[in-house]
């Protein structure tokens, strides 16, 4: 094998460059990040009142928690880049779901390298500490990064092109990083594909998921994908133990758009023909939580973030903000809102990073001790640098066979 000799001065550049951006020396912190879409503060009041969210229940009095003010526009795939980044889209360059492809006019979902901004991943792992990103939104093809991605693909259906959740595939190229672990996880999607719908009898009546609809179709694809994400993250959480961990999860979005309305009576069919879905997938995040909470150390921040709360069919004002760990306010609500830009610069904040001047957010003053904030102030850099090689145009993707083999198995298509 060939040895690669550094000259001195190379080196020292190296690790002036690194020194910027250090992190305090004595913060071991890791961080496990749960990411759910739509999770409303409004709606889990009266369900943390009846006992039925215990997990939250405890989250929530270990920590400090929030309201999430949805302080940009253009849907989820533009509010979990701000939630990364800690930037608008004028920055980050996500700027919806979609955007044309220059070479063939059609609108097709972004891809993850026309992100131009570093997210919490990038920045960490590019200062040393190991990364494991799993599902987050617009994250195909996989990011070569400091640790493991487990990525998600928008997929696109129908002749009108609807967006569908993200997703993943087996045996696809771009799913995983790096590609030594796509057989575990190729493993992983296919057992889901065999067992999901038992579970999911637990939260739609095993009866109605016979029905052949378009409304059960999305149900059974985006608990589906769920699973995935969530037997995948906690799979690998507990195999590579990476010090910054984040899942997100998409299927409560689906839930609460496909099942909830605002008329009392066409809510009562519903509730009538495939029960109480939206609690109940409440109750199902409940447990997801309990899952990742059992991975917690004594040295370990949990945060739970949603970009937008939903109630009745329609997107709300009330994300869910918690966060617990060491140096964390203990059972406190803060007054006023996080924003999605707060979440990156308050995540670099308790992990003992510079906050970068060029992000639109701050460090949410409602989450540290006043003893932890008064020992370490905020300290801030001009930036972490733009992101290399991102590219101006989607990148082409071979999945419209994928989707349409899964569609089958779902009982579909026949
Ligand atoms: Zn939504």
């Amino acid at each position: 094998m060939k040895k690669h000799i550094f000259p001195a001065a190379l080196i020292l550049v190296v690790v002036l460059a690194g020194m910027g951006c250090r992190s305090n020396t004595d913060n071991k912190r890791d961080l496990i990040f749960v990411g759910i879409d739509a999770l409303d503060w409004e709606l889990m009041t009266p369900l943390l009142e009846q006992n039925l969210l215990p997990q939250f229940q405890r989250l929530i009095r270990m920590g400090a928690s929030a309201k999430v003010n949805t302080n940009a526009e253009g849907g989820s795939a533009v509010y979990w880049t701000s939630i990364a980044t800690g930037q608008h889209a004028d920055k980050h360059g996500i700027h919806g779901f979609v955007t044309t492809d220059p070479s063939s006019g059609q609108l097709v979902p972004y891809t993850s390298d026309m992100r131009k901004s570093k997210a919490f991943w990038n920045i960490l792992g590019d200062a040393g500490l190991a990364v494991g990103i799993v599902g987050w939104y617009i994250s195909w093809p996989a990011e070569p990064v400091n640790g493991f991605m487990v990525s998600s693909y928008l997929g696109m259906k129908g002749e009108d092109q609807l967006t569908w959740k993200g997703t993943i595939y087996a045996e696809s190229p771009g799913m995983v990083y790096p590609e030594s672990l796509q057989a575990d996880v190729d493993q992983i999607i296919r057992a889901a594909g065999k067992n999901f719908s038992d579970n999911l009898g637990l939260i739609v009546k095993s009866r109605a998921l016979e029905e052949d609809t378009e409304l059960i179709l999305s149900t059974k694809e985006s608990f589906l994908s769920d699973e995935i994400y969530i037997e995948a993250g906690l799979r690998l959480l507990q195999k590579e133990r990476p010090r910054i961990f984040a899942v997100y999860l998409s299927g409560l979005d689906v839930i609460g758009h496909r099942y909830t309305h605002a008329a009392s009576g066409v809510q009562l069919n519903y509730d009538r023909k495939y029960g109480m879905v939206q609690q109940n997938y409440y109750r199902y995040m409940d447990r997801v939580l309990g899952l990742f909470m059992k991975e917690m150390r004594p040295n370990s921040l949990f945060v739970v973030v949603s970009d937008h709360g939903l109630r009745e069919g329609e997107h709300t004002n009330d994300g869910v903000f918690i966060c617990a760990g060491p140096d964390i306010r203990r059972g406190h609500r803060a007054s006023e809102a996080v924003n999605l830009t707060d979440v990156c610069p308050t995540l670099l904040y308790l992990l003992g990073f510079p906050v970068s001047a060029d992000m639109d957010g701050r460090v949410f003053p409602g989450v540290a001790e006043p003893s932890y904030l008064q020992k370490n102030p905020i300290r801030f850099i001009p930036g972490y640098g733009q992101r290399e090689n991102t590219a101006a145009a989607p990148q082409k993707s071979q999945f419209d066979e994928k989707i349409v083999e899964r569609l089958k198995s779902l009982g579909y298509l026949k």
